[in-house]
């Protein structure tokens, strides 16, 4: 059996890790803790961005399918692979063979023994934490890891920091997986994009800008009265950080322009849809750049024009 997988314990960890904004603190000892935990208490996302590929037939995948215990469990074929993640994986492990299973205890040592409830003897870490990283007008991508056999269900892990009007925009592409910075664990002070200049409303498209500022005064006085105002709502939130409000109410008053950080976790046909949609000139100019980043990271290859609709 060929057999492919890319992520590792240490990933998993990162992924649940950034939900405190601390994916980038690793420690083997509480590593193993979260693992530990993430799995007692059926926190399952961060599990999603280990992905796995084994070659096989379309009739091994078809009876695999078949036999899958829950409709919500996701295995997909191409290119003579079958793909699935880690979380699919541990939902449906009895339907695959032996080997396969040594193959992720081999990747995974903490967490598949966790999940057998014994004591784990290995932990295993990424090589680096970013492979590339590419800066945006608004924020920055890094390029994590790739599992890339010339399949369209090839895979890259990403991080991505942005604000959270493009991280909305973002996160409407479903065919992936996502885990994000939550504003009801983390208190610090947050970092707001600060455009350079304030584009103009298009008046042929209802949705679209255009490359030039509004005139002045116009476009000083704005930007002046946006800085002061995310001051000033930095200074509230601060306040009420300290006077013991609960953080997931506070954050009711961070304004769109906060950047927040997640992991993204694609397939190569819904990043190539990502790349198509998003580099359009009817997409907003923040999500595009970041869409050109990724193009310039990984490449496109055009594996969505397959689709009809
Ligand atoms: C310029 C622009 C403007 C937009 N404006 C709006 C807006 O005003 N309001 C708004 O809500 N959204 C808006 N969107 C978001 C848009 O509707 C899509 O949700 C987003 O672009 C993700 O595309 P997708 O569904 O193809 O991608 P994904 O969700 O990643 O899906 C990838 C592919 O998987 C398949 N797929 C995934 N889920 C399903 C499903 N449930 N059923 C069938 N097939 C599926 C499809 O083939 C799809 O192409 C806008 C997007 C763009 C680019």
């Amino acid at each position: 059996m060929k057999g492919f997988v890319m992520g590792s314990d240490q990933r998993v960890v990162r992924c649940a890790r950034v939900s405190f904004g601390k994916d980038e603190q690793v420690n083997r000892e509480r590593d193993i803790k979260l693992i530990s935990y993430l799995l007692r208490h059926r926190h399952a996302s961060p599990f999603e961005h280990v992905i796995i590929a084994m070659e096989g037939s379309k009739d091994l995948w078809l009876r695999i399918v078949g036999d899958l215990p829950s409709p919500a469990v996701q295995v997909y074929y191409s290119g003579n692979y079958l793909w699935l993640n880690l979380r699919n994986y541990i939902n449906a492990r009895e339907l695959f063979p032996e080997e396969l299973e040594n193959l992720v205890s081999q990747h995974l040592p903490a967490t598949m023994s966790l999940f057998m409830g014994k004591e784990p003897e290995g932990y295993s870490t990424d090589d680096t934490y970013l492979k590339e990283k590419l800066e945006t007008s608004s924020g920055w991508v890094g390029l994590v890891d790739s599992l890339e056999l010339g399949t369209d269900m090839d895979y890259y892990t990403f991080v991505v920091e942005c604000p959270l009007f493009v991280a909305r925009q973002w996160h409407r592409h479903r065919f992936g997986s996502y885990n994000e910075i939550s504003r009801r664990y983390v208190d610090y002070e947050p970092d707001f994009y600060a455009p350079t200049y304030l584009r103009k409303q298009a008046q042929s498209n209802k949705q679209a800008s255009l490359e030039e500022a509004v005139g002045e005064p116009w476009n000083s006085l704005f930007l002046k009265k946006i800085n002061w105002y995310v001051q000033d709502l930095k200074e509230l939130y601060k306040a009420m950080m300290e006077k013991g409000v609960a953080r997931e109410l506070a954050r009711g008053i961070l304004p769109q322009f906060m950047k927040t950080r997640f992991y993204w976790t694609v397939p190569r046909v819904s990043l190539d849809n990502f790349i198509t949609l998003r580099t359009h000139e009817g997409a907003q100019k923040e999500i595009r750049e970041f869409a050109l980043a990724i193009e310039s990271l990984v490449g496109y290859r055009g594996s969505d024009k397959k689709l009809r609709l």
